[in-house]
């Protein structure tokens, strides 16, 4: 690679390696965004590979997806392939789809929107600023951070970058292009998005945009919700939700980012532990990234009032998880999977041998809470009675429930029998 000196691109001119200068090769793009690049370069467009692929390959990472800049409009890029659908409310992209799972997007370069141009609306800003067709320098410097902004040209296999993100990439340095507070304010999610890539790559967020998001963190609760829960789940994804909301706790982004939201020292904890377990390969779902958010509280609440019965405790998981559902526009469905989490829980801690325990126990949501309270467990240090209480009746998730919970060792009972047994097959019903 270059001198960081050489890697400093001018205000006209952009930083440009050529093949010999970097290791990115096309063998390491995956085949159908590669007959994309090549039919628009062949039919006389521009053809760059753009953000994040490029940033990964360039890291020696695997990228998640490769999206590809062009001059052509899509509709032009629509006339190219056959199996391609535009696709987006304001700003049309082209998916070209190859097989039922596999589609590589293209977009026509556009530029940043000026700010008369910009709705007063906030949630609608974003949308309206990524809605004017630009050249590949402006399609650049409307990106958010350098290393998000290099392009890779199928005409000549160079790496074209205009925004230093070759020189950031060799310090291991997440830079907002352009001035941090201003960028922040377009588009708040921004703020989030620069620790979400912070903890992905063990890049350090520049100081002037630390600085920024302490001033600006505040904007983030007028962001748009979906964006907002979008890019929640990509940490929980990406396996780091752990460092991202304790970074945002101590950057004071948090207060801003669930409504009524306060973090503790064991639900981070917790979040960081699921983590590892997205890590271990077991895949993270809304819910119980909503029921490990609120444990924490749900247990104080358990705690302040031992007596409550079901319907308390119900109550209890509700005013918790609603205004997290409601601000976001989550199905009630996911609510519901995560208040039976946190049932579980509250069932759990009643303790053995109550009424009702093999009904709960045949309860699908259980094994799921039964996982959490040992997650909690593990990381608290706390409950590991109650975990060692129930260890051996509780259903390992996945596997067959009669067979387990309804089973003890020796028992002989027949197959039909238990299925006979079993409750009629409906909703489940909140176990007591
Ligand atoms: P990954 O897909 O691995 O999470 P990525 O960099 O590809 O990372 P995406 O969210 O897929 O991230 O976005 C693709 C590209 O679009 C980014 O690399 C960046 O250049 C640009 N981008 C995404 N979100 C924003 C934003 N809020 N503001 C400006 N540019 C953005
Ligand atoms: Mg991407």
């Amino acid at each position: 690679m270059k001198k960081r000196d050489q890697l400093e691109p001018q205000p006209t001119e952009p930083v440009v390696l050529s093949r010999s200068e970097h290791p990115l090769s096309r063998k390491m793009i995956d085949q159908d965004t590669i007959k994309v690049l090549y039919r628009l370069y062949r039919n006389g467009f521009k053809a760059y590979l753009v953000g994040g692929g490029v940033r990964d390959l360039l890291l020696g990472r695997t990228p998640k997806d490769f999206d590809v800049g062009t001059d052509a409009t899509p509709n032009q890029v629509r006339k190219l392939f056959r199996n391609c659908f535009l696709v987006g409310r304001r700003f049309r992209l082209a998916h070209i789809r190859f097989g039922p799972d596999r589609l590589v997007e293209v977009a026509t370069f556009r530029r940043q929107a000026d700010k008369e141009e910009l709705p007063d609306c906030p949630q609608e800003r974003s949308f309206a600023s990524e809605n004017v067709f630009g050249t590949p320098q402006e399609d650049a410097f409307r990106r958010d951070f350098t290393i998000n902004a290099l392009f890779y040209d199928i005409s000549d296999f160079s790496i074209v970058d205009y925004v230093g993100g070759l020189r950031d990439l060799q310090e291991k340095k997440i830079r907002v292009i352009g001035d941090p507070m201003v960028r922040f304010e377009e588009d708040p999610v921004r703020m989030l998005r620069a620790l979400e890539f912070s903890a992905r790559l063990g890049f350090e967020v520049e100081a002037s945009a630390l600085q920024a998001i302490g001033k600006q963190a505040h904007l983030l609760a007028g962001a748009a919700p979906a964006r907002l829960r979008e890019e929640l789940m990509e940490l929980f994804r990406h396996k780091v939700a752990g460092p991202v909301l304790r970074q945002a706790n101590e950057t004071g982004l948090l207060d801003h980012l669930f409504p009524d939201y306060s973090v503790d020292e064991n639900s981070l904890r917790l979040i960081e532990r699921i983590d590892r377990r997205t890590a271990s390969g077991v895949p993270v779902t809304e819910a119980i990234m909503l029921a490990s958010l609120y444990l924490s509280k749900f247990r104080d609440g358990l705690k302040k009032s031992p007596d409550l019965d079901f319907a308390g405790a119900m109550h209890l998981a509700n005013a918790l998880l609603e205004p997290h559902r409601a601000h976001y526009h989550i199905a009630h469905g996911i609510r519901h999977q995560a208040r039976e989490m946190l049932l579980g829980i509250f069932r759990f801690n009643r303790g053995r041998g109550r009424r009702g325990e093999k009904r709960f126990l045949h309860h699908p949501a259980t094994p799921g809470a039964f996982e959490l309270l040992q997650l909690w467990s593990e990381v608290s240090g706390e409950e590991k009675d109650m975990v060692a209480a129930w260890k051996d009746v509780v259903p390992e998730p996945g596997k067959s429930k009669e067979k387990q919970a309804e089973r003890p060792a020796g028992s002989n009972r027949s197959r039909r029998r238990r299925r006979r047994q079993r409750p009629p097959k409906k909703e489940p019903t909140p176990t007591k």
